[in-house]
């Protein structure tokens, strides 16, 4: 033996054909078992012995499967509880994300035209969930909580395309006492009314519905 050649391989055979085992046992000659029962019985009897467990088949789609509560699911851009929109287009999202899942584009709101407090909003809100590893990375760099995860994870599809989610898509419904915007802001004079002084304007049925879509890690 050489001085490069290894005196045992990691795993698979040796140069001379003995197995060799990955652990550091002594590698078992070749033939000899380590039951005394033949092969097919041993084989059986994994069979044999897997019949008396518990079943453990989940009955989906025709039950639905009960996630956790903080499980990680589907986005969901939030609202205030007047109908704007909580994103303001920020992109810290998108550079949080390690799969590189997020895009967005910010625009200006103006006073013809406002979709959130404050001075700019997401234009344009891209999740690719081809890339999406539901890490929640994202969720907890948002600074005004626009982006929370629910727990909707029925997201297969087999159209590429249809997997590239679009703000559309990931807003949350209208509640009542909600106005789709473009709409002057309701809750107060400025954005600081939204973000530093917790308006009190929302209805029971949007405070109740809030856990529901603020559901996150
Ligand atoms: S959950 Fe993770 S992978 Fe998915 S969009 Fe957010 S940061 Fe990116
Ligand atoms: S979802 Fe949050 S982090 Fe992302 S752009 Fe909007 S405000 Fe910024």
């Amino acid at each position: 033996m050489s001085e490069h050649t290894p005196a045992r391989r990691e795993g698979g055979a040796s140069a001379s054909g003995e197995v060799v085992r990955q652990t550091g046992a002594p590698p078992t000659p070749a033939g000899k078992r380590s039951s005394r029962l033949p092969g097919p019985a041993q084989g059986f009897g994994v069979t044999f012995a897997t019949m008396f467990k518990k079943v453990t088949t989940e009955e989906y789609p025709e039950v639905p499967k009960q996630t956790k509560p903080r499980y990680h699911g589907r986005h969901v851009l939030n609202r205030h509880p007047d109908g704007l929109e909580k994103c303001v287009g920020c992109e810290l999202c998108a550079w949080a994300c390690p799969a590189d899942a997020i895009y967005v584009e910010g625009g200006d709101n103006t006073e013809d035209a406002r979709y959130s407090p404050g001075e700019r909003y997401g234009r344009v809100y891209q999740i690719n969930y081809l890339r999406c590893i539901f890490c929640g990375l994202c969720i907890e760099a948002c600074p005004t909580r626009s982006l929370t995860m629910s727990n909707d994870f029925e997201l297969a599809d087999d159209d590429r395309q249809a997997l590239i989610y679009t703000k559309e898509q990931l807003m949350a419904p209208l509640l009542p006492g909600m106005e789709q915007p473009p709409h002057p802001m309701r809750l107060g004079d400025d954005e600081k009314d939204y973000y530093v002084r917790d308006p009190q304007a929302a209805s029971p049925a949007q405070q109740a519905a809030e856990p529901v879509l603020e559901e996150r890690a």
